[in-house]
């Protein structure tokens, strides 16, 4: 099996878009991930994967907090900037939650603070404790087999 194969098998799998933020020192970073599910409901806990070789991975370690933005339908832009996808820099306002910083228009807004860390292979899993969320009423960006999408919804089935 080779990586192209690995690759398109998991492109299969259609997620949501997330931006993953962090802050060290004042400085906000953030990263487009796909890599998130929920864990644990008493107590609230989630997990997200990020690789060795991502920027935010250090600095999530460091300050051992992290927000999770699900991307609105109208925020594929968001997505492209944080995964470094556009050439020209592109400033960005970041709201609050709980004092961690996050993007408005998200769909949804998770404030964590990091409980746990496992090194899996060339990635590490972060395992957060849920501190607050926000919720917006919107539809979500989502993401298959490479490319972005939205949601459409099927006819109830009849019997
Ligand atoms: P950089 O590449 O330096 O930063 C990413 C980009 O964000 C840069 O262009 C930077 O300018 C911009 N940026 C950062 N902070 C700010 C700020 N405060 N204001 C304005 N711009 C800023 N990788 C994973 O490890 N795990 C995943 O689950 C994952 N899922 C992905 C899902 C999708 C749909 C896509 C497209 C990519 C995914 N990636 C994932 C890949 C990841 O997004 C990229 O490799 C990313 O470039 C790595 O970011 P970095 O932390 O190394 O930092």
């Amino acid at each position: 099996m080779d990586d192209r194969q690995f690759r398109s098998a998991m492109g299969k799998f259609a997620t949501g878009v997330t931006v993953i933020t962090t802050e060290v020192e004042g400085e906000i970073h953030g990263m487009t991930a796909n890599a998130f599910m929920s864990v644990s409901l008493d107590p609230k806990l989630v997990v997200i994967s990020i690789g060795e070789k991502a920027k935010i991975l250090n600095k999530i370690k460091e300050s051992k907090i992290f927000t999770v933005n699900i991307l609105a339908a109208d925020q594929e832009e968001l997505s492209m900037i944080f995964a470094g996808q556009l050439k020209e820099h592109k400033e960005v306002t970041f709201e609050r939650l709980d004092g961690k910083p996050v993007l408005s228009g998200a769909v949804a807004q998770v404030a964590c603070e990091v409980s746990a860390e496992h090194v899996e292979g060339d990635h590490t899993l972060f395992i957060g404790k849920v501190t607050d969320i926000h919720l917006e009423d919107a539809e979500p960006l989502v993401f298959y087999n490479g490319k972005y999408r939205s949601l459409v919804e099927l006819k109830p089935v009849t019997i």
